[in-house]
């Protein structure tokens, strides 16, 4: 309930009306059926034991000769009512969807946003397809369940409690004759719900995997292709549209046991009322009017309790739908990461670069051993890092936790000599460029692209031309028909891996960041594009501090700082010039590259 509450806040207004409305129309409904009692009571049977509804109804419509007279009287009243009652179920309807409508836009709008400034630990723990899944069919359920599940519950219950009272005042041995089945119908339709659950979860996990399934094979349709997969493909697919087909074939049998069944207990209950209502009819103790009364009406709300069980199970998955994105909402935020936090710092974009110290730090990631221990260096403002090492090594780790998307188990960072703590991570980030190894690029132009990073005012056109001139890719770029508006990715164009690192580099050096980090960012760059472009970064005029992490050790060779990371630890620390010196593994990788590239081109081995 707690939670029901707390999603629907905002709208119990408007819930309330749309309960008045169903009230207003289901009260209306069940008045419709009075007024051919009144009718039969006193026109057919000349007043005769006539109950007082029937004698209030017939001096309403102006007396038994005047109805006699002009039977279209209580025909339009009873349109009217009809009618009224239709408007009423017009405005439940319009009043309850709209709410639900509200709720699941504004939900979205929550996760979407809580999702965004969730800690990048916590996306680590919670798998993206799970939170995709919650996104979309967790908030669509819970729509269904404010729009149609709760109203219909509540209209179920009107439907079957408004009539009781007049039903007992006509007849109280009929009125509970009336509702003998109703209790067995419940517990059948609950019973049977309950049932089916396995069979929905079924249905839905199926139809999940085929659905990954199709997304996986459109994502890889070049490696399905080129490893000549395609027959075990459709085999795969075909097992998975089978599961399937089968999951919801066994619950159409489920329903069509249901259904057939539910309408023996209709069929029971009408035949019970018809039954002994005709033997009262007979023995003279009940009026004519009140028996079709109770006809009309066991069919009225026989069709709402047969939905009642079913609407009350479904509402069990909603309910479980609520609580897994009540989860997600009570997740523990990123607080400084919203620029208008309170204790963000407005990101003060300079030209000087960024003093980064790491002290004795230490890193595990949640629940993992420490993947770093005891880092410690020292790099001042506009000079160059380079970390190199082995895969795994850990210095991915250590721009992730520059950046703040991690704490350090122990040991201290500071940048400027202010402890990276006190440094809101909006701000650290705001004013960092980073070039990551297999970068993300939105499917827009390459102009929005480029310009994704810049905040503070729009960059003007000459810096765009010199971000990309000193990436090297302004000369692509304007060899494509479109230019800087071509559009990448999706239906738009494919670029190379080189260029769309080239791109992600100048769209990090396009926001003139303090600090610039190129995580093997010219691992796909050909050796002379990436000469040009270290050169080109070494004469910029905004000297950024820069952190290059690099398998290739051409790329590092020119850094002020070169630390040898393995398994964690700093092996050596210095420049390029001491490090091919002395011995050990930089040395070692430094001659093993050296060799590779005085290898004979095999054109040349050929001649
Ligand atoms: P590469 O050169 O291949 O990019 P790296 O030196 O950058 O490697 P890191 O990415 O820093 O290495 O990874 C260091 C260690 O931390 C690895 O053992 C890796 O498995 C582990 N690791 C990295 N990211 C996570 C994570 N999100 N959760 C748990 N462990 C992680």
């Amino acid at each position: 309930m707690r939670t029901v509450l707390l999603f629907s806040r905002g709208e119990h207004r408007r819930f309330g009306y749309a309960a008045l409305a169903m009230f207003t129309s289901a009260a209306l409904l069940y008045l419709v059926p009075l007024v051919p009692q009144a009718i039969f009571d006193i026109v057919v049977n000349d007043g005769r034991n006539a109950s007082a509804f029937s004698r209030a109804t017939i001096e309403w419509l102006g007396g038994n000769e005047t109805v006699r007279n002009a039977l279209w009287r209580p025909a339009l009243v009873m349109c009217v009512l009809a009618f009224l009652a239709a408007i009423g179920v017009h405005f439940k309807a319009r009043l309850a969807m709209g709410a639900a409508e509200r709720i699941a836009r504004r939900t979205r709008d929550r996760m979407y946003d809580h999702v965004q400034r969730l800690p990048v630990a916590t996306l680590d723990r919670i798998p993206s397809g799970d939170l995709i899944q919650r996104c979309s069919s967790d908030i669509e359920t819970a729509r269904n369940f404010f729009g149609n599940q709760a109203p219909e519950i509540l209209r179920s219950v009107l439907m079957l409690l408004i009539p009781l009272p007049i039903m007992a005042m006509l007849d109280w041995r009929l009125a509970i004759a009336s509702i003998v089945c109703v209790p067995v119908m419940l517990v059948f339709t609950a019973v049977q719900f309950r049932r089916m659950g396995p069979s929905f979860g079924t249905k839905e996990l199926t139809e999940a995997s085929m659905t990954a399934n199709v997304t996986e094979n459109l994502t890889g349709i070049r490696t399905v292709r080129a490893f000549g997969r395609g027959e075990f493909e459709k085999q795969r697919f075909e097992k998975s549209s089978g599961a399937y087909r089968d999951a919801d074939a066994k619950l159409y049998r489920l329903f069509a046991n249901f259904w057939s069944v539910s309408d023996l207990f209709c069929f029971a209950q009408q035949v019970i009322v018809v039954g002994l209502g005709a033997s009262f009819l007979a023995q003279g103790s009940l009026e004519l009017g009140a028996y079709f009364y109770f006809l009309t009406v066991v069919t009225m709300f026989i069709w709402p309790v047969r939905m009642l069980g079913r609407m009350v199970v479904e509402s069990g998955k909603a309910l479980a739908a609520l609580a897994r994105l009540d989860e997600i909402l009570r997740e523990p935020l990123e607080r400084d990461l919203d620029p208008n936090a309170a204790d963000a710092q407005p990101c003060a974009i300079t030209t000087r670069g960024m003093h980064i110290a790491f002290s004795n730090v230490t890193f595990g990631y949640t629940n993992g051993a420490p993947v770093l221990h005891d880092i410690s260096f020292d790099l001042p403002a506009g000079k160059t890092l380079a970390l190199v090492g082995p895969s795994g090594a850990g210095k991915s780790t250590i721009i992730q936790l520059l950046l703040r998307f991690y704490a350090p188990t122990s040991g201290s960072i500071t940048i400027d000599n202010v402890p990276l703590t006190n440094i809101p991570r909006a701000s650290m980030r705001g004013q960092s460029g980073v070039v990551l190894q297999q970068p993300f690029l939105y499917s827009k132009q390459l102009k929005a692209n480029l310009l994704a990073g810049v905040r503070a005012a729009p960059a003007h056109d000459d810096a765009l031309t010199a971000a990309t001139a000193t990436a090297c890719i302004h000369d692509t770029i304007v060899g494509f028909p479109e230019g800087y508006e071509t559009v990448v990715g999706e239906k738009g164009l494919t670029l190379s891996g080189g260029q769309r690192q080239r791109v992600a580099i100048a769209r990090a050096l396009v926001a003139n960041p303090r600090l610039l980090v190129l995580d093997d960012a010219l691992s796909a760059v050909d050796m002379h594009t990436e000469v040009s472009i270290l050169t080109a970064l070494r004469e910029q005029k905004t000297r950024p501090t820069r952190i290059i992490v690099a398998h290739r050790l051409s790329a590092v060779v020119d850094a002020d700082l070169i630390l040898v990371i393995d398994g964690g630890r700093v092996l050596q620390r210095g420049t390029h010039a001491t490090l091919t010196q002395e011995p050990g593994l930089y040395r070692t990788l430094w001659q093993i590259q050296t060799e590779i590239e005085e290898l004979p081109q095999e054109s040349e081995v050929a001649r």
